[in-house]
């Protein structure tokens, strides 16, 4: 389908990502708000409730594409303080404001923040417990490499989380959020940020991601076994989980 938006080339698509998150990252947590309504966080909620991450100092977490951390304090968190949780994003600014937020909380302690690409992790085979990704893994340009190396530094009996923007399966639902998404997002990317474009390009990309079927499909390619997905409003969003068994 088109909407009237160029076709972004492959080589550039993580440069323009970079260049949105960077222009953002102070302002990231609010727009997230204004944006989904409040909902990305009854969503990243529920994710961490699947997690269900143990309560024990040596539990091991990689939440990558973590931005400004949301992912990984719900973890500490839930976790009663115990988890460790590594923080990975190909964006220096957006880390910058997780770890401020983080010194807030006062969860430094359990944090750790690297500055890296999904497509190439910097750590050994079988280094965590789980994997969570939320909202970032369609801005990776080579979503097959970023599962292989889920799959990779994953220990075995480890689990795999996806939080992602998916396709909507309810009558009239998809029209309003056609509407708000294509409208009203760069709209306010457009008054919050001045550009309106980069928005549009987060718009598309959801476009193009692939439906609930066919993500968890790629998912099992990576390896992973046991791969269900949870459809969350309607399938605004999905949470698929996979397990390296
Ligand atoms: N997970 C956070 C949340 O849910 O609030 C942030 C999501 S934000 C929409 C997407 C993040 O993906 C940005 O911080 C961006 O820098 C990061 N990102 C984009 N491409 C990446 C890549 N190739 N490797 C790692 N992170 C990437």
């Amino acid at each position: 389908t088109s909407y009237g938006f160029r076709e972004v080339p492959d080589g550039q698509k993580q440069g323009l990502v970079n260049q949105v998150f960077h222009k953002v990252a102070k302002r990231y947590d609010i727009m997230n708000d204004v944006m989904s309504m409040g909902m990305h966080r009854v969503w990243k909620d529920a994710m961490i409730s699947a997690l269900n991450p143990r309560k024990e100092a040596g539990y091991k977490v990689l939440d990558v594409a973590g931005g400004t951390g949301d992912i990984a304090f719900r973890i500490v968190e839930a976790s009663g303080r115990q988890a460790h949780a590594t923080v990975l994003d190909i964006n220096g600014s957006m880390l910058g404001v997780g770890a401020e937020r983080a010194e807030k909380k006062k969860l430094s302690a359990n944090l750790t923040f690297v500055e890296a690409n999904a497509e190439e992790l910097p750590f050994e085979a079988g280094s965590f417990d789980a994997y969570t990704i939320a909202f970032g893994i369609r801005n990776v340009p080579r979503i097959d490499a970023a599962l292989s190396e889920a799959y990779r530094v994953l220990k075995r009996g480890g689990r795999l989380l996806v939080l992602e923007f998916s396709e909507v399966d309810m009558p009239l639902l998809d029209k309003v959020y056609d509407a708000w998404s294509f409208n009203a997002i760069p709209q306010f990317g457009k008054a919050i940020t001045g550009d309106a474009e980069p928005y549009q390009y987060l718009v598309e990309s959801i476009r193009k991601f692939p439906n609930q079927e066919n993500f968890a499909a790629m998912i099992r390619q990576a390896g992973f076994s046991r791969v269900t997905f949870t459809n969350y409003t309607g399938g605004i969003a999905a949470l698929h989980s996979g397990w390296k068994l």
